[in-house]
């Protein structure tokens, strides 16, 4: 398609998914099952749900030990390797509680605080991802968070994925439940006999588990809501088709809702992109989906000069972003709107996705407009620090006074006379 057409298709293409009302009554019903009856609404939700009975939720010493027993020396070598990237990039996140006293008798600051306690989401329906519990634990074990809890399907054996276990054990997790779905959120949300009602919960999932997100939010914090994965894809004659194919077929093989875009100026490099997509997704193990995702949401657009292409970029606001052109860093101010930007034709974004130390959690759905990557940040809170001494307070008293009267709030204005005069100025009744 031409740029011009993409914005008239726009509403196309750029839709969003959004959580259907069946999704969220069923969840609703869920939440409800877990807030009144906890730990005996788990077992029978993961009875129907999983096709697995549990007498017991909790993952054991034994399970971890045998966990380690189960995976390859060399997955353990990928994974060290990947955990000490991750929190080499996120300790540069770390923030310091700050104070100044540029006036005399006057202190203000603000005082960061960890998380107590928070619950990661592993999804574990139909694949294991280790590389999630990675990029939720780590920052929240650099931001200080004392209590980290993760909750994942059970298999069909009645036990977790042993590269999950593994993983959050490596990553210094306290505890793993065995529930997956609206019900892991909800027991987190509310605590039950068993698990830990927490401060926040983190971690992507299915239409279930993101309907659950939003339904507790309030009651517990959240990260996002996580959509569909994207890739938008900027090129020129300088990057090789074959790449540039293989990079929008990594996305396209997550989800059928996927939305793999390329942009380009150059027609010649547009439709060897085509062929390569063609030629490839027959090679891969996820063709099934690949093509799903391609027919609904894969787009390469030909514009007139790359300009356009970061017009385009901007308004998909795309969870990926990939400069494969002749100058990428002198052209990364044109990008505002993008999760992760990955720089030149041996960045691609798989390379974020595991290893490179950047959070794979990103804003999805138009949302990176917005909003930012998982990050150490999303771990803690911060509280204003105020202090004036009494010189200091009575300079300004005046004026906090006048201020408290115009919003006719007499018990604000009040509480400065007293402390200026030693008593109150009048009754207001
Ligand atoms: P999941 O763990 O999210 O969901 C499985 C659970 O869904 C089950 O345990 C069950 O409790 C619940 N469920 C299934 N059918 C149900 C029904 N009819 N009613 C009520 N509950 C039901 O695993 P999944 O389904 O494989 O989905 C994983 C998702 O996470 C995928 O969309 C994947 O793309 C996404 N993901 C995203 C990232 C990221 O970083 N953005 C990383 C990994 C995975």
């Amino acid at each position: 398609m031409t740029g011009a057409q993409y914005w008239t298709e726009k509403n196309q293409i750029a839709k969003r998914r959004t959580l259907d009302n069946n999704t969220d009554q069923t969840v609703l019903d869920i939440i409800n099952q877990i807030k009144q009856s906890g730990d005996a609404a788990i077992r029978q939700l993961t009875k129907e749900l999983d096709d697995v009975l549990l007498p017991k939720f909790q993952v054991t010493k034994e399970e971890f030990k045998d966990a380690y027993k189960q995976v390859s020396p060399a997955f353990l070598r990928a994974l060290t390797k990947a955990k000490n990237n991750i929190q080499q990039f996120h300790a540069k996140q770390m923030q310091q509680s700050w104070f100044t006293n540029s006036h005399s008798g006057i202190l203000l600051g603000q005082k960061i605080t960890p998380l107590e306690k928070v619950g990661i989401y592993v999804p574990g329906g139909k694949a294991a991802y280790p590389s999630t519990v990675l990029m939720n634990v780590i920052p929240a074990k650099i931001a200080g968070v004392e209590s980290i809890h993760i909750a994942t399907p059970p298999q069909a054996n009645g036990k977790v994925n042993p590269h999950i276990l593994v993983a959050a054990k490596e990553a210094g997790v306290d505890s793993i439940y065995k529930i997956g779905g609206a019900q892991a959120i909800a027991a987190f949300a509310y605590g039950t006999e068993t698990v830990p009602k927490v401060q926040k919960i983190t971690g992507p999932g299915n239409a279930f588990v993101a309907s659950a997100k939003k339904c507790v939010y309030g009651d517990v914090a959240i990260d996002m809501i996580a959509g569909p994965s994207e890739i938008c894809i900027v090129a020129d004659e300088s990057a090789p088709a074959p790449y540039i194919a293989a990079d929008l077929l990594s996305q396209a093989e997550h989800d059928e809702a996927a939305k793999p875009i390329c942009i380009t100026a150059d027609r010649t490099l547009a439709a060897a992109i085509q062929l390569e997509v063609e030629k490839q997704t027959e090679l891969l193990s996820r063709k099934h989906i690949i093509k799903q995702a391609l027919k609904q949401n894969g787009r390469i657009i030909l514009v007139k000069h790359l300009n356009e292409a970061f017009t385009i970029v901007n308004d998909l606001a795309p969870e990926h972003v990939q400069l494969m052109i002749k100058e990428p860093m002198e052209n990364l101010r044109y990008v505002n709107n993008a999760g992760a930007i990955f720089i030149g034709n041996y960045s691609p974004e798989a390379l974020g996705d595991y290893l490179a130390g950047p959070n794979h959690t990103l804003p999805t759905n138009g949302t990176a407009a917005f909003s930012s990557p998982l990050g150490v940040y999303d771990f803690v809170k911060k509280s204003s620090i105020i202090h004036y001494d009494k010189t200091a307070l009575l300079e300004t008293a005046d004026e906090i006074i006048e201020l408290a009267m115009t919003e006719k709030l007499t018990a604000h204005a009040e509480s400065i006379n007293l402390r200026k005069d030693g008593r109150n100025a009048k009754s207001y009744n």
